[in-house]
């Protein structure tokens, strides 16, 4: 493999699609590196109602699809690997990848966040086994049996909306009395015969033999304990920066996302970062996308002046 690159994209999200459709037009020699399914975190949604140009909406994965198909039109190259680290040697940068070094002259690092996990005995042991994080991926395996939602967010009530497609029953979970959800959405899941609330309450554990069997419950409140049995378990409590392997080299926020300007250049010259890893991001595939297309031109603006 030919380790040389103008341009090296970490991700392929939104962000990093867009900014490889823009670095490969402009000529630059560009690679993105993924360490999961191209298209990031638009796969997790069956639906997208508010990226323009799909008046009838479009589904997340045919999305990234096109996104991706455009890119290569223009000569972006992809491999399957995960960056490890990056190390600044000034005008270059050097990328320690599951599947070797590559060096780039720019890096936009657009590797998005992942689904934040409970940390509770069983979830681990039963994840794929009845514990999920995407009902996208996984909803089709639970027609006709009992589940739950653990979250209160947009997100969690998305997914409890999708499974009233194929589950007969669902719980959904949140330890605080009320939902973080906006109005529309909550009034829409009310309306569901099949979704049930559990508020004021969390999961301490999940058990089971094979596959989930049931969860030990405990009121926030009252610290009265219980348990329901179910078939699965949906996890939505909300999403982690993907940032460990460049905290010793970037500044991070509290949350730990990437401190950029308004060009997505972070403090070091030639590194930029763009998407949902971004501090102050919106969080968007529209906001993304618009991150993408600033990271690349400002990359190439590094580029020419050196
Ligand atoms: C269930 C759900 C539904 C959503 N619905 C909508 C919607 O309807 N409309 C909307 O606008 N937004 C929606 N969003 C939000 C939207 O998906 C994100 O804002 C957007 O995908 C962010 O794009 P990104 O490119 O910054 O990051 P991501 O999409 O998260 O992509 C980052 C990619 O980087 C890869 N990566 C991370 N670290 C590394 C590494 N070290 N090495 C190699 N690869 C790495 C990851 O595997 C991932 O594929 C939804 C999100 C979820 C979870």
């Amino acid at each position: 493999m030919n380790n040389k690159y103008d341009v090296v994209i970490i991700g392929g999200g939104p962000a990093g699609l867009t900014a490889g459709i823009y670095t490969s037009r402009d000529n630059l020699k560009s690679l993105i590196i993924e360490k999961g399914i191209i298209g990031g975190n638009m796969n997790n949604a069956e639906i997208i109602d508010n990226y323009p140009g799909f008046p009838e909406g479009v589904n997340g994965p045919e999305l990234a699809n096109l996104m991706h198909r455009q890119a290569k039109r223009y000569g972006l190259e992809t491999i399957a690997a995960e960056v490890i680290a990056i190390k600044d040697l000034g005008n270059k940068k050097l990328l320690q990848t599951s599947d070797g070094d590559i060096i780039a002259r720019a890096v936009i690092i657009a590797g998005g966040s992942e689904k934040l996990k409970l940390s509770i005995p069983g979830e681990k042991e039963f994840t794929g086994r009845g514990v999920s994080y995407c009902t996208t991926c996984d909803a089709f395996f639970f027609r006709n049996k009992n589940v739950v939602v653990v979250g209160g967010g947009n997100s969690a009530i998305y997914e409890a909306m999708h499974l009233t497609k194929f589950a007969s029953k669902i719980y959904i979970i949140h330890r605080r009395n009320q939902l973080r959800a906006t109005a529309i959405l909550q009034e829409r899941a009310r309306a569901e015969t099949k979704i049930k609330f559990i508020l004021d309450t969390i999961v301490k554990e999940i058990q089971g033999k094979d596959f989930v069997q049931k969860l030990v419950l405990e009121n926030v409140k009252t610290g009265k304990k219980s348990t329901l049995e179910v078939d699965g378990v949906f996890i939505s409590i909300g999403l982690k920066p993907n940032t460990d392997f460049v905290k010793d080299l970037l500044s991070l926020d509290k949350q730990g996302h990437i401190i950029t300007d308004e060009n997505m250049n972070t403090e070091t010259a030639g590194i930029l970062a763009a998407g949902d890893i971004r501090s102050g991001a919106i969080r968007q595939i529209t906001t993304a996308a618009g991150d993408g297309t600033i990271a690349a031109i400002e990359a190439k603006r590094f580029i020419d002046d050196q």
